[in-house]
């Protein structure tokens, strides 16, 4: 079997880790944008396009620290290397996996600065891939044809702005997070931050450092209870914008030097031709069984599509879980059972409040959806102590913003784990 992997971020790196362990006879080749791993891990200055005319993909930010303790960030067999902190720097996730990607030897089936253009099915019926691939060092386009594709790029590069009344008026400048690199660019600085996600209070945290006021507008009804530094306020729903500053749903005014919108990404595929079968519905990403497998085709599946995960040993094990399948220990479902899974999910979900742009937030249900892919393909299932730790975080987050990172914990069994 001959398998293509779009993108060598932590999730292309688990898909090769696997593809080449020996177990499966296949052939793996991995295409790379960038000229590195680690996709959104990777620091760069620049913002907008690259030297090839590209969209810079990462949107990492330079004072950034996990989210997550390392604890839960590892691969399953690979745990991130003991050190005196829980909470990480981005250098030190990157080099976690350089170190993954020359312990496992996947560079060699990497090829890096080859950008995927297009993927569409074979049209000779025999429900392969084409894979149209510009070398952009060289300024060649190939077209090679595969078996099964893992689509693994990523899904934080594709900004997701909010439509304003007011966007054309504000006189000064807006920007997303996907563009923020330091704080410096708004020294002296009033920043309306509009969005109150964990990259919205990070950031908002990160630029009080140097603006002279933080106005934090979002949604939550009541005031989030975390400890902000002093110059960050909170406001509610901004109504419009206005030539220099901001209306917002109570009524209330303020006057602002930036928009800041940290209002999240969308899911894309800018590759997938429409005959791929795939689309993106309120950025619901459709029709896929268990978040993963496409149903219009199972050779195609997008590895990483859940998030509030613990991200890398999700990927790992939604690429255990697929090989299972592709390789004949497992069968696939009926597509209409499929289907119905994925229905009887959204129903589910849109049932408890959530909105269908919910639909791949996994959160407390993280647990619940590794369970379920390790029962279904009977491969060895993840530890519920990361589950239980990425828990903790999550609510040490939300009670105090400016100081959860200095906790530090140690996972003492597949179950338990200890605050140091
Ligand atoms: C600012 C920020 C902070 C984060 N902090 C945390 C954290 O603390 N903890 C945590 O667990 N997660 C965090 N995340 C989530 C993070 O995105 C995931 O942990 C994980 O790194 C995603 O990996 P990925 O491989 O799916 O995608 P990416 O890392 O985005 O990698 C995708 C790769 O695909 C390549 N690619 C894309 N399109 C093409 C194409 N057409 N052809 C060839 N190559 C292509 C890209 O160049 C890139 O290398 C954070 C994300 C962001 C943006």
């Amino acid at each position: 079997m001959k398998i293509a992997v779009i993108g060598a971020g932590s999730a292309g790196l688990a898909a090769l880790r696997h593809c080449t362990s020996g177990a499966y006879d296949c052939q793996v080749i991995c295409y790379e944008k960038t000229d590195q791993i680690g996709g959104t891990w990777v620091y760069r200055e620049e913002i907008g396009v690259d030297k090839y005319g590209l969209p810079i993909h990462t949107s990492m930010y330079k004072n950034l620290r996990t989210n997550l303790p390392k604890e839960v960030m590892g691969y399953p067999d690979y745990p991130v290397p003991d050190s005196p902190e829980s909470y990480l720097t981005r250098t030190q996730m990157l080099n976690f996996l350089k170190s993954y990607c020359d312990h496992f030897n996947l560079r060699q089936h990497i090829r890096f600065l080859h950008n995927v253009e297009l993927v569409e099915p074979t049209n000779n019926g025999d429900r392969k891939w084409s894979i149209k691939v510009k070398d952009l060092q060289r300024n060649t386009v190939t077209n090679e044809s595969f078996d099964a594709v893992m689509v693994c790029n990523g899904h934080y590069f594709e900004p997701s702005l909010p439509k304003l009344r007011g966007k054309d008026i504000f006189q000064g400048r807006q920007m997303h997070s996907h563009d923020y690199r330091t704080p410096e660019v708004f020294a002296d600085k009033t920043v309306l931050v509009i969005g109150a996600g964990p990259s919205g209070m990070d950031l908002a945290v990160d630029i009080s450092k140097k603006a002279t006021r933080v106005i934090l507008s979002h949604h939550s009804r009541d005031p989030i209870g975390t400890v902000f530094p002093d110059n960050v306020i909170q406001k509610p729903d901004v109504k419009e914008l206005i030539e220099n500053g901001v209306i917002f749903a109570d009524g209330s005014n303020e006057s602002a030097d930036v928009v800041f919108y940290c209002t999240g990404y969308k899911y894309n595929f800018p590759f997938l031709d429409e005959k791929c079968g795939i689309r993106v519905d309120s950025n619901m990403v459709t029709p896929l069984w268990k978040h993963l497998v496409s149903t219009e085709n199972t050779s195609m599946v997008l590895i990483g599509l859940p998030y509030y995960v613990c991200a890398f040993n999700m990927f790992d094990l939604q690429v255990r879980f697929i090989l299972k399948y592709w390789f004949g220990k497992k069968a696939f479902p009926p597509k209409a059972n499929m289907l119905r899974e994925e229905n009887e999910e959204l129903a589910r979900k849109l049932k408890e409040g959530f909105q269908k742009r919910h639909f791949h937030l996994m959160g407390y249900e993280q647990g619940k959806y590794y369970d379920d892919l390790a029962n279904t393909a009977e491969v060895m299932p993840l530890p519920p102590v990361i589950t239980k730790l990425h828990n903790e975080s999550s609510m040490r987050f939300l009670d105090d913003l400016t100081h959860y990172r200095d906790r530090r914990y140690k996972v003492i069994d597949n179950y338990n784990f200890i605050q140091l």
